[in-house]
């Protein structure tokens, strides 16, 4: 059965330092939520919470409304899996897998069944009698996935369960966990740094910095709809126009910038002569072609330029917004970037989105 998972108020101090701060957040029974922020932003520590190692300094975690907070681990009886696999190296694969079977007793059928059980979920089945030095790193990591879930536990806790893996073969496992993820059915909480990880994996989102929840959502509504500037940087990579707002518009706002004016569709309507701050994705500007209309055109000289073979990332300096990113699809580019080439950026008034500066 799957359950739901609270945090209610959750903070950690270590002495004078807080590590995590009041943070409130629930998840849904099934859900796959990715805590996501930056090295120090205390993802680990509100794992380490809800698992039982860490005790917090105050709030509640709750599963199914039932307060878990004073639970010690082994009462909880979460799966976890955590980077650097750490399976038993002397035993092979299926003992590694009923090891929590042992742990609980379970007598040696229903033991066997299950371990088959497991090793079949992760697509290992004629890998039992292996050691784990016999197998890849990704194979061990599905063994160590095997191993969390084969107890049927309340909720799946990651923790960088794919950071000692290659590009390749992190992007194969990201596939299989989320496959995977669909086919238990259950609650899964993973922690990560990596944002295309968490964008690709997860249905919900939770972005920390400094301890404190700043934004939490679907993948595409948080990239989408970012709401600090904090969040549009971490994820994804985004421009931010800084203007004052000029004139109230039927559909929005327009704020200028110097000589320039900038459209804004959606959104909160600041008030007039209010700074603003937009955040705009590189991806959602164009390069227009000679007498090309946009609701919103801003010319520039591309200062420099990369190839990345699905694309080019342009740096276009303006004169209002300084440098921008840009990124054209490599395919079907307007032009040939060059240093110095005089041109003209284009994009749609809803393209952009206001967001708070964070506080220094
Ligand atoms: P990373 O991505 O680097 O693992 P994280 O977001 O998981 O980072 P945490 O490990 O939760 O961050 O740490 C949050 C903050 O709490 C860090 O500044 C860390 O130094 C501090 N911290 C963690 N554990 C302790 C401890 N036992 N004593 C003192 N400070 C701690």
């Amino acid at each position: 059965m799957s359950h739901a998972l609270a945090l209610e108020g959750l903070s950690k101090r270590y002495g004078s330092f807080t590590a995590v701060e009041r943070v409130s957040l629930d998840v849904e029974q099934g859900a796959f939520l990715t805590l996501l922020g930056p090295s120090g932003s205390g993802k680990t520590t509100i794992l380490m919470c809800i698992a039982g190692f860490v005790e917090p300094s105050e709030g509640a975690i709750r599963l199914d409304g039932r307060d878990i907070t004073p639970l010690p681990p082994e009462r909880r009886d979460f799966g976890m899996v955590f980077q650097g696999y750490a399976l038993f190296p002397h035993m092979t694969v299926a003992e590694n897998v009923a090891f929590p079977l042992r742990v609980r007793k379970m007598g040696a059928a229903a033991r066997e069944a299950k371990v088959r059980g497991a090793l079949d979920l992760v697509q290992l089945s004629a890998f039992g009698d292996r050691l784990p030095r016999q197998l890849s790193g990704g194979q061990q990591q599905r063994v160590a996935l095997a191993r969390a879930l084969v107890f049927d536990p309340a909720l799946l806790l990651l923790d960088e369960p794919l950071s000692a893996l290659d590009k390749k073969l992190r992007a194969e496992l990201q596939d299989e966990l989320k496959a995977l993820h669909r086919r238990v059915g259950r609650t899964f909480v993973n922690v990560t740094h990596d944002q295309e990880e968490a964008l690709s994996l997860s249905d919900r989102v939770a972005i920390l910095n400094h301890g404190k929840l700043i934004q939490q959502g679907a993948p595409a509504e948080l990239y989408e709809r970012p709401a600090t500037r904090f969040v549009a940087d971490f994820l994804g990579k985004s421009n931010f126009l800084q203007g004052v707002v000029r004139e109230h518009l039927p559909e929005g706002f327009a704020i200028g910038a110097g000589a320039t004016r900038v459209v804004q569709r959606g959104g909160v309507v600041p008030a007039l002569g209010a700074p603003v701050l937009l955040s705009l994705r590189p991806e959602k500007m164009s390069l227009l072609a000679e007498g090309e209309a946009a609701e919103n055109v801003v010319g520039g000289t591309i200062a420099s330029w990369s190839y990345l073979g699905a694309g080019y990332a342009l740096n276009v300096e303006t004169p209002d917004f300084g440098m921008l990113r840009v990124t054209l699809p490599t395919w079907n580019a307007p032009i040939a970037p060059r240093e110095g080439l005089a041109v003209r950026l284009g994009w749609s008034a809803s393209a952009s989105v206001p967001v708070l500066d964070d506080p220094a």
